[in-house]
């Protein structure tokens, strides 16, 4: 199938899932996740209608946004960070989905705020404490957000997770749950440069489930573009 059919299936898939949960199909976007395909492959997902581009690596990043492949939808970055390339990524991207850690959130405002811009992001939250994974637990993301007044070159936008590969499919449904837990009770609360309504969970075998519990972005990738070649 080209990528054209996969996106439009993949599209009809998410509105029967979100027709299911009793949900606005026009509140959950696509998140083409573009690592390892090459500008064209990138074009041609834009043309078929996706919302947005997640990159991965920052070298892929760059050389893509030098081909202008992004022309047409946001991009954002969804891979892990080091702190020594925010340079590369801050006001880059329109969204950094993936800030792990308070060195990385400390390095990405003090770029944001040489800039003179103010840096929209998610938290990564290592939603079922697995040692493999970065990002903050539930606890830190909490203590955490009634202090980000004093990143004052930073948006928190909401969340994004992986969880666990699960056995039975809808076993991930108790984490993709605690993440909207999360997001909704931190929406209720003011605090400074936090404006939550971004939920970044789902991909390719389980924006479905993510959905049903509340997702409002899904970043797929292989559904869209085939297996990757590594
Ligand atoms: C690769 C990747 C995806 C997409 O994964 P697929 O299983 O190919 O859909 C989503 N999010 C992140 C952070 C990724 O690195």
């Amino acid at each position: 199938m080209s990528i054209a059919e996969n996106v439009t299936r993949i599209k009809a898939q998410m509105t029967k899932a979100a027709i299911a949960a009793g949900r606005d199909p026009k509140d959950i976007l696509l998140c083409a996740a573009t690592k390892m395909n090459d500008a064209d492959a990138v074009r041609e997902a834009i043309r078929a209608g996706v919302d947005c581009c997640g990159e991965n690596r920052v070298q892929e990043l760059t050389a893509k946004q030098a081909q202008n492949a992004y022309d047409g939808v946001p991009i954002h970055f969804i891979g892990h960070l080091q702190t020594n390339k925010v340079k590369q990524v801050v006001g880059k991207v329109a969204l950094i989905h993936s800030v792990d850690s308070l060195r990385l959130l400390e390095a990405v405002n003090k770029e944001a705020d040489r800039q003179g811009i103010v840096q929209d992001i998610l938290l990564e939250i290592n939603i079922a404490n697995e040692e493999s994974k970065s990002g903050f637990t539930l606890e830190e993301a909490e203590n955490l957000l009634p202090e980000m007044g004093r990143f004052s070159a930073i948006r928190v936008r909401g969340f994004m997770a992986i969880p666990p590969i699960c056995q039975i499919s809808t076993d991930n449904h108790k984490f993709f749950q605690k993440m909207y837990n999360l997001s909704v009770d931190i929406m209720r609360k003011k605090y400074d440069n936090v404006c939550v309504n971004i939920l970044s969970m789902g991909m390719s075998d389980d924006f479905a489930d993510a959905i049903a519990c509340g997702s409002t972005m899904i970043r797929v990738g292989t559904a869209i573009f085939g297996a990757r070649n590594y």
